[in-house]
């Protein structure tokens, strides 16, 4: 154990090819100390060494991607002056001819590359007119590359920086790790494995350092294929571990408010006020959640369902059943907008029902914000609805039952365990979100949740038709609105918000809302805006305007994103639709297509898309199913991309393990955790003693922040 603490603990300085100034980058850059950080840090891709290109297979799909190519210098030319001068070098190979470029360093690579001689030349390409060039390639004689012996024909590519890629280049990184890896091959102790040979054997896994090393330096594909196998497994397997344990503990806890009476409240709702009938899964999630509630169990539900499927009846009933039972709910929504609304059709449905309804945000006056208070801490209010003022400490139930959170992910996980405490026994709780979550992530994150699914629109409901716009196209669109406002519809038209605080997207705003009232003079069409920035009695004012059919056009940030039902709105206009993600833009069509109407979504952007962008836009205009698209948006954001790995909402900031597509691995660990749980609930065997680092190891790292899922 000390000698594997030694090692592994090891500052990366002390690895030969490092020293002091590239430890403290690296340290800096990739956050890497220690000579276990480093062999914890895999390469996201691999390069086939044994593989030559020629430059005529180098296309536009090759871009950003690393190659390798023979090539011949034919001539080397310094072009401009001073700091800005490059050395631009020729070559050629049978099929075609390109240049290498260099900025920096240009003197002393110009002393090293000689004229017809050839090279093995290594870098990412790229395509201009047709012609490549490579900025910064690694260049080597081809018969000292040839000569040289390499640990694995596949060349492991690591994460890294700017700043770190132009001190420690694609070859010098693949060196230090193996550096580092021969002095943890010296020491046995050094990834002793966490797994029993047993189970090693009945899983068909590779030990930890085979896999370790040959996710560094494979030793053939298969071999890769089952390093990566293996370091996956464990992985998902200390993230099972953690949240099987917190599922069953909670089940053990038990402990639950039992509501046994289904009572007047609910049943005179259901019997005479009920203005639809419930589609058959609204009903399903009903009985799911009303078993919950006399089970004797705490329940811990998560629901989704589509935008647009009424969830908010879903809530509002279930709410019924705790106040039948003597129990107050509450429902807390993620904007003032939408606790407004929720309010009001709450009030409407709880109207000659005997049950009390209030309304707490952080904009409530003193005179509601009283009633709210008082009542609640009374028991003389029944539900609660609120924003995040609910889990402020002055906020005390009488007997707090039941708990609906709307559109989940918007909160953290801390502000949601802060209205658990409020009581000495949890109540129940629902968690709802409109963004699907693909059902491995939804295993991942919610594992200790119950789920269920509103898998039906109401009936009546004609799909949203989604058309992708550029902006050339722009007088198309205002035609096209011009003729749904003639028809007496609404129209909303947003602008990307990325941050609340960020004053060139309120500029975009204005400037559309100038553009927008210019080409649809004021009197005609009637005009509104709505943003985060504005005072809530302002924006509540906006969009009741909007609502009540007073306003034509509702120009608004995405603010409006969430929950807000206008059914007399048939248009959606997203500008710089490519700078949303997918779920947002999903969440935002759904705010047309409530009503009967036949309504459409315009996704304008900009000419030049980025791969993913246009993506994003295609799939959009695909398919209505926000389950298929949280899935793809799984992929395209999981997908190599270093940056966006991390917003991608990887709960467990997984290291190899992919949500998307680790499906089966997900569904083993997840038994085989179970299993183990079953006989040593706290990993306190000592034969266990490797899975508890397991757990540990992720443990500690969790950091479950459900506002990055969005
Ligand atoms: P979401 O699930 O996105 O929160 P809402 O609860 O806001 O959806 O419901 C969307 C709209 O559908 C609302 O106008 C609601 O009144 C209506 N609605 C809900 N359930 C039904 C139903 N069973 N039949 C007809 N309309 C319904
Ligand atoms: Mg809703």
């Amino acid at each position: 154990m000390r000698a594997m603490a030694d090692v592994l603990g090891r500052d990366i300085k002390y690895v030969a090819g490092v020293g002091e100034v590239r430890a403290r980058l690296m340290e800096r850059e990739v956050g890497v100390r220690t000579v276990g950080d480093l062999l914890m840090r895999f390469p996201y891709r691999y390069i086939d060494r044994t593989r030559l290109l020629r430059i005529a297979d180098i296309d536009e799909s090759m871009e950003s991607t690393y190659v390798q190519l023979r090539c011949r210098v034919v001539g080397k030319s310094f072009i401009g002056e001073g700091r800005k001068q490059r050395l631009v070098v020729e070559v050629t190979d049978p099929t075609g001819c390109g240049e290498l470029l260099w900025f920096q360093g240009t003197k002393w690579i110009d002393k090293r590359v000689e004229l017809q001689r050839e090279y093995l030349v290594f870098g990412r390409p790229s395509i201009f007119k047709g012609r490549m060039s490579i900025v910064h390639p690694e260049i080597e004689p081809i018969e000292q590359a040839l000569a040289r012996k390499v640990e694995s024909g596949f060349q492991g590519i690591y994460s890294t920086t700017e700043k770190l890629s132009s001190v420690v280049s694609v070859k010098a990184m693949h060196t230090i790790v193996l550096n580092a890896w021969r002095l943890v091959a010296t020491d046995a102790t050094a990834f002793s494995d966490p797994l029993t040979a047993d189970m090693r054997h009945r899983l068909g896994l590779i030990s930890l350092r085979e896999a370790i090393y040959n996710i560094h330096f494979p030793q053939s594909a298969e071999l890769l294929r089952q390093a990566q196998y293996r370091l996956k497994f464990d992985e998902l397997l200390g993230v099972q571990l953690t949240i099987q344990a917190r599922r069953t503990s909670r089940h053990n806890r038990g402990g639950g408010f039992i509501f046994p009476r289904v009572g007047e409240a609910f049943n005179t709702f259901f019997r005479e006020k009920l203005p639809f009938a419930l589609t058959g899964a609204q009903q399903r999630v009903i009985k799911e959640i009303r078993a919950d509630m006399v089970s004797g169990q705490q329940m811990n539900r998560l629901l989704q369902g589509d935008v647009g499927s009424g969830k908010t009846m879903v809530a509002f009933m279930s709410m019924l059943l705790a106040v039948d039972n003597g129990y107050q709910a509450c429902i807390m929504a993620p904007t003032e907008i939408l606790a407004r609304q929720h309010y009001a059709s709450m009030t409407r449905f709880a109207e000659g029902l005997n049950v009390r309804v209030a309304i707490l945000t952080g904009s409530s006056k003193a005179r509601e914000r009283r009633t709210a208070l008082e009542g609640i801490a009374s028991g003389e209010v029944d539900i609660l609805i609120g924003t995040h003022a609910l889990i402020e400490d002055r906020v005390q139930f009488s007997n707090l039952g039941y708990v609906v959170i709307d559109e989940q992910h918007r909160f953290g996980v801390e502000q949601r365990a802060k209205l658990w405490t409020k009581n000495q026994q949890p109540p129940h709780i629902l968690v709802m979100t409109a963004t699907p979550i693909p059902r491995t992530l939804a295993m991942t994150l919610y594992g200790d949740l119950e789920v269920s699914v509103i898998d039906e629109l109401p009936p009546g409901r004609q799909p949203i038709r989604t058309y992708h716009y550029f902006d050339s196209m722009r007088l198309k669109m205002f035609g096209f609105l011009r003729s749904e406002i003639a028809k007496g519809r609404q129209v909303y038209i947003v602008y990307p918000l990325i941050k609340e605080s960020e004053k060139m997207d309120y500029k975009d705003l204005y400037d559309g809302y100038d553009s927008i009232t210019r080409d649809f003079p004021l009197p005609k069409y009637r005009t509104t805006v709505c943003h985060g920035k504005m005072k809530p009695a302002d924006k509540d004012a906006a969009m009741a305007q909007f609502k009540r059919g007073e306003a034509d056009i509702l120009i608004a940030t995405s603010v409006i994103e969430v929950g807000v039902d206008v059914p007399n709105a048939t248009v959606m206009v997203i500008e710089s639709a490519e700078r949303f993600g997918l779920s947002q833009l999903h969440q935002l069509r759904g705010r047309v297509g409530r009503g009967g109407e036949q309504s459409y979504c315009i996704l304008m952007s900009g000419d030049k898309l980025s791969k993913e962008g246009r993506a994003r836009l295609e799939a959009m205009c695909a398919t209505n199913d926000g389950f298929e698209l949280s899935e793809l948006d799984l992929k395209l954001r999981g997908a190599g991309d270093i940056h966006g790995t991390q917003q991608s909402g990887e709960a467990f900031e997984l290291n190899i393990a992919n949500l998307a597509t680790d499906t089966q691995i997900m569904q083993l660990t997840r038994d085989e955790a179970l299993a183990i749980l079953a006989s040593d609930p706290a990993l306190e065997h000592p034969e266990n003693e490797g899975l508890r680092h397991l757990r540990d190891r992720h443990h500690k790292r969790e950091r479950i922040d459900f506002s990055d899922i969005s």
